[in-house]
């Protein structure tokens, strides 16, 4: 395959550069016209075009099952629009909100939970509605973290987003801002020193939160971009999606856990797939996650180890979905070869 040059915005192109076949433009095209396609050059050039199962396209490159719609998919599958105070604010938890800055990616992920929300052109916050989601920052004191995402805050320029982590420091009772992000690993250039100037805010913690699903996504240009972070005082967390053909073998996902790992970022997340429309083919089933789940914790060291969660469908929050390791009574407990051992239960003091 001849190398892209440039991002990909649009099924003929990924056509011209062979991450599809011509005879399936046209039902693609309609995929497309439904769904957002734009794939980085650093994407299109991980992908083999002679796999048919390569699980960088299977992320990226559009599929007609896009189209099919679960009964139990839905357009807003965690409930955000029920937690919208005023425009651009999500606020579920007692004490943190999302800020969703802008609707745009640098890239647009076939599983996206947000995919009927996001894409080129799409928008973000006007100044007023931005004006209107920090007074209800200001005035509401139990918000102690605010959650800067999407689409993805780091597609705003530097000078954007200066503008905005400087109004939400000077909230006295804000004192973390946590960016959720999937740029340094798929536009890796963009994080230079004016973006990660403007991420920084006097007296108040930043956190960015890298979503990567696939170990081959941690490419040099990506763990430098992460380095360029951590060595500006930037501490990282990881977030990924447990998507089948991706990342759903105990390899697979203890490579991409190792890989963050070195690339000194904590695993927090993996995510059970949300029933956004269209993405059946993309999920496991909760029993395989957790399977997956105590395979990496009999394999790999604690630094690997996410919190499996999912995203209780219609808003109520994210849940840790196990796999439990206790018995009910908390006398019998499992350790990481399987093997079941008594703890003693608590006996009366006198
Ligand atoms: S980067 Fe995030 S918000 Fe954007 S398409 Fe991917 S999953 Fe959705």
């Amino acid at each position: 395959m001849k190398s892209p040059s440039t991002t990909l915005r649009s099924v003929d192109e990924l056509c011209r550069s062979a991450l599809v076949p011509r005879e399936r433009l046209n039902e693609l095209a309609a995929v497309a016209a439904r769904y957002a396609v734009v794939i980085t050059r650093l994407m299109a050039e991980l992908i083999d075009p002679a796999d048919p199962h390569d699980p960088i396209a299977r992320q990226f490159v559009p599929d007609a099952r896009e189209l099919k719609q679960q009964p139990e998919e839905r357009r807003d599958p965690i409930g955000d629009d029920a937690f919208s105070p005023v425009a651009g604010i999500v606020h579920r938890y007692p004490d943190r909100v999302l800020l969703k800055l802008v609707n745009a990616c640098a890239v647009y992920c076939r599983f996206c939970f947000r995919r009927e929300m996001v894409g080129p052109g799409r928008g973000g916050l006007s100044p007023a509605a931005l004006a209107a989601a920090l007074d209800y920052i200001r005035d509401h004191p139990q918000i102690w973290e605010v959650i800067l995402t999407g689409g993805d805050p780091l597609v705003l320029s530097a000078r954007r987003l200066k503008d905005v982590v400087a109004r939400i420091a000077a909230v006295a009772h804000v004192k973390v801002i946590r960016v959720h992000t999937r740029v340094p690993v798929v536009a890796p250039e963009r994080i230079n020193a004016a973006l990660i100037r403007a991420l920084r805010a006097r007296n108040k913690a930043t956190f960015v939160v890298l979503h990567a699903n696939h170990p081959r996504e941690l490419t040099k240009q990506a763990r430098a971009a992460c380095a360029r972070l951590v060595d500006a005082g930037i501490p990282m967390l990881s977030q990924s999606v447990l998507l089948r053909g991706v990342n759903d073998d105990v390899e697979t996902l203890g490579a991409l856990m190792r890989a963050l790992v070195e690339c000194r970022i904590k695993p927090y997340y993996l995510h059970q797939g949300d029933l956004a429309p269209g993405t059946a083919h993309l999920r496991t089933t909760i029993t395989e996650g957790q399977a997956l789940m105590r395979a990496l914790h009999g394999r790999y060291s604690g630094l690997c180890q996410p919190t499996y969660v999912l995203d209780i469908p219609d808003g109520y929050g994210k849940s840790p979905i196990g796999p439990n390791y206790l018995s009910e009574d908390g006398t019998v407990v499992e350790d990481f070869n399987g093997r079941q051992h008594r703890y003693p239960p608590r006996r009366r003091s006198s």
